[in-house]
């Protein structure tokens, strides 16, 4: 029983969260460093370069990396204190064993005795319970090799047909939209496109939070006269300045992309040779919105219709354009169907393929892109290819020299593992770098789950709060102790450069796998010397793929400062922008520029219905959640980090005055957000910037301060994302 082997309190005095500070070699600034590596950030899908500084295999701060034109030197606050999660006191530099007599509830043990027990649990449970019954847990930081590895170590060392990720939890909704629409999963357009747009539409996307360096395109769009739109339940800093905010109720976003569209037909505001020759479906998606009128579409999204109309014609009637939306749209039980939405206006307005008329999800994080593209996904297979196509699984099986038949079928999603292994059908758990206690909705359930698994491995530099329930920890590598390739939110493949060594027992993630896979007598295709191989691999692996990366090397992601693919042979420079008139894909062979057969994209009626849990009288308020820029995803890393602490040390629940008012609560007040799966008790944070219908709670905290305490496990049919940004909660003072 994984359950926590001694109390939360001697876990987290052992293993943190403790804040790393600048201290010794980090506070002289003129101490001349043993050198300085350009890489890049460790944290969101951005990817910015920024140079490390290193003296005595520390990281002792950085310099801006100014040619790196993605970024151009400047980082967000994550950025710039990036540094000081190395040689933290937190960092795990050996194996670990759980041992309740032990006062940390863990204690040290030799690396190989580690991989040899893990190893024999892997065999033990897979022989008792079947090759199922053992999951894999990744993460969409981890480098592509990395991923890639996963994926291969899943279906071929394990057989296990249960492998997902924690991109599960972010990008897979546009990637499952995107798909439909164009038959290809990546921003269609790098984002120097934006800078000379008529119109920026931002959808569900806190940019400067969440995505800052982006915020700089987008204001520089504003300065060559760009109109900026900005749909989101809060005035988030990018809606300050906008020049047409639509404060939207949460999970209504469907609902608006239909009324647009409604307009768009009604003032003929369509380029109708790019529908005749380049799309199909139009008519239905056209059918279908003629029932959300402006008058319709306000009373369901909660938006003025006279901005309703303000949007369409501005989106209408420009001439260029750059649609971006994020999680805003993507976490909803529908987010596919919002994706769709939002991909029907774009194609109405014909302005995609060309300069200055873009598209694009803002992955959120740092291997985003990457990470769902060569096979950690239950379904998929590298090169972007599908396991249960017999091609597809024909073309792996050679180049991994295994039968056909040996490939396991699709596996489940990552919540779903966590009911298997509720109900029993999976007994034994693999996780590197995911944090699934924190970041999966409903807390509670997650918990119950891993307190019933038989053996449960943790790879990973810090100890977070799921390993907190491991029979077995190995020490990983940190982004700066491994190189590899990444691909950046606009689809750019870039490198990641080794800047120093692991400390202790810690090693590279992939030599960890490796090393379990050769304990299991699963040596066979595991034997990689360095990320090198790996990638020459995966380059064979992708190749003909729709995501093609067969002509990506080193070399060339160094020497342009990355490559965009596709890039389907040595001599081709890579593909900046998708779509464009006369391109050439595997899919369309030269009928059209998207990823189909007959070349067009294809209009997909988005229908509209309400979230899974909306409010009633019992549970008023709408609870919806999200990031600040101070911290990253689950935490683990950013909630050791001591000036980032300093900046947001603890969630708030954030409301409106006027629903504050109401409640009897004032701001800074300790307040209860209940839900019908668990409950809250933070500070209010009172501000005129958010609906009164909605409170918000950042989600980057475990145990008690956790939102995911509240939210709720339903997710979109297809996607299997969950519903994050609404679920049905009630809001009081704290009682004392
Ligand atoms: S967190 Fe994102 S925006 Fe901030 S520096 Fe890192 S990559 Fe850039």
């Amino acid at each position: 029983m994984a359950k926590l082997p001694v109390t939360l309190e001697q876990l987290t005095e052992s293993f943190g969260p403790h804040l790393a500070r600048s201290t010794g070699n980090r506070l002289e600034t003129g101490i001349e460093p043993d050198s300085v590596v350009k890489t890049h950030c460790c944290f969101c899908g951005q990817q910015c370069g920024i140079q490390l500084k290193v003296k005595d295999n520390q990281v002792i701060g950085f310099e801006p990396w100014e040619d790196f034109p993605f970024n151009r030197g400047m980082l967000c606050p994550k950025g710039v204190k990036r540094y000081l999660q190395g040689a933290h006191p937190d960092r795990l530099v050996t194996a670990l064993k759980r041992d309740p007599s032990h006062p940390s509830g863990f204690s040290p043990m030799p690396y190989a005795e580690a991989i040899d027990r893990v190893a024999t649990e892997i065999k033990r449970i897979q022989a008792v319970h079947g090759r199922d019954a053992f999951a894999l847990l990744s993460g969409a930081s981890l480098t592509t090799e990395k991923a890639y590895l996963m994926g291969k170590f899943a279906r071929v060392a394990l057989k296990t047909a249960n492998i997902d990720y924690n991109g599960r939890l972010c990008m897979v909704s546009a990637g499952a939209g995107n798909k439909k629409a164009f038959g290809i999963d990546r921003a269609a357009n790098p984002w120097s496109d934006m800078l000379k747009t008529d119109v920026v539409w931002i959808s569900g996307a806190n940019v400067a939070e969440c995505a800052p360096i982006t915020t700089n395109y987008v204001w520089q769009a504003r300065e060559h006269g760009a109109k900026i739109i900005v749909v989101d339940p809060r005035i988030t800093p990018v809606a300050r300045t906008c020049d047409l905010f639509l404060p939207i109720k949460p999970g209504r976003d469907i609902a608006l992309f239909n009324g647009i569209l409604h307009l768009m037909i009604e003032n003929d505001w369509l380029d109708h040779d790019f529908i005749q020759n380049s799309t199909v479906g139009f008519e239905a998606v056209a059918e279908h919105v003629k029932q959300w009128t402006p008058k319709f579409t306000a009373k369901v999204t909660g938006i003025a219709e006279k901005s309703i109309r303000q949007a369409a014609e501005w989106w209408g009637t420009a001439k260029t354009s750059f649609l971006m939306h994020a999680r805003g749209i993507e976490h909803h039980s529908h987010g596919v169907q919002n994706v769709l939405g939002a991909i029907n206006i774009v194609l109405a307005s014909g302005r995609i393929g060309r300069e200055n008329c873009g598209y694009a999800t803002i992955t959120g994080q740092g291997n985003g892109q990457g990470g769902r593209e060569h096979g950690q996904k239950c379904d998929q297979l590298p090169g972007g290819r599908d396991i249960s196509n017999p091609e597809h699984r024909a073309y792996i099986a050679k180049v991994w020299d295994v039968s056909p038949d040996d490939l396991p079928q699709a596996g489940v999603d990552a919540y779903e593992i966590f009911r298997k292994i509720d109900k029993g059908e999976i007994r034994g758990l693999l996780s590197l770098c995911f944090n699934p206690k924190v970041s999966l909705p409903d807390n509670a359930f997650v918990t119950k789950a891993l307190e019933k698994l038989e053996f449960y491995v943790a790879i990973d530099f810090f100890l977070n709060e799921t390993a907190h329930h491991a029979d077995i920890v190995l020490p990983g590598s940190l982004h700066e102790e491994d190189e590899g390739i990444v691909t950046q939110i606009e689809g750019r493949v870039i490198k990641i450069n080794k800047v120093i060594d692991p400390p202790g027992e810690a090693r590279q993630d992939w030599r960890i796998i490796q090393d379990i896979a050769r304990q299991m007598g699963a040596e066979k295709g595991f034997t990689f010397a360095s990320p090198q191989e790996m990638l020459d691999e995966l380059r064979i692996a992708s190749k003909g793929g729709v995501a093609d990366y067969s002509g990506i090397t080193y070399e060339k992601v160094e020497r342009q400062h990355g490559v965009f693919w596709p890039c389907p042979s040595d001599d081709h420079p890579g593909t900046p922008r998708l779509f464009e008139p006369g391109s050439w894909n595997p899919i369309a062979k030269g009928t059209g520029p998207f990823y189909f057969p007959d070349g067009k994209a294809r209009f997909v009626v988005a229908g509209y219905t309400p979230p899974t849990e909306d409010v009633d009288t019992e549970y008023p308020i709408i609870l919806t959640t999200g990031r600040v820029i101070s911290h990253f995803l689950s935490g683990s890393q950013t909630r050791r980090i001591g000036p980032l602490v300093d900046q947001y040390p603890e969630p708030r629940v954030e409301m409106h005055p006027r629903l504050a008012e109401k409640l009897g609560i004032a701001n800074g007040d300790l307040t209860t957000v209940e839900s019908r799966r668990g409950n809250c008790t933070l500070k209010a944070h009172v501000v005129t910037t958010i609906r009164p219908d909605t409170v918000f709670i950042p989600y980057h905290w475990a145990g008690r301060q956790s939102a995911n305490q509240l939210t709720i496990s339903a997710q979109d049919p297809i996607s299997k994302i969950p519903e994050y940004k609404v679920c049905a909660v009630k809001v009081f003072k704290a009682r004392d």
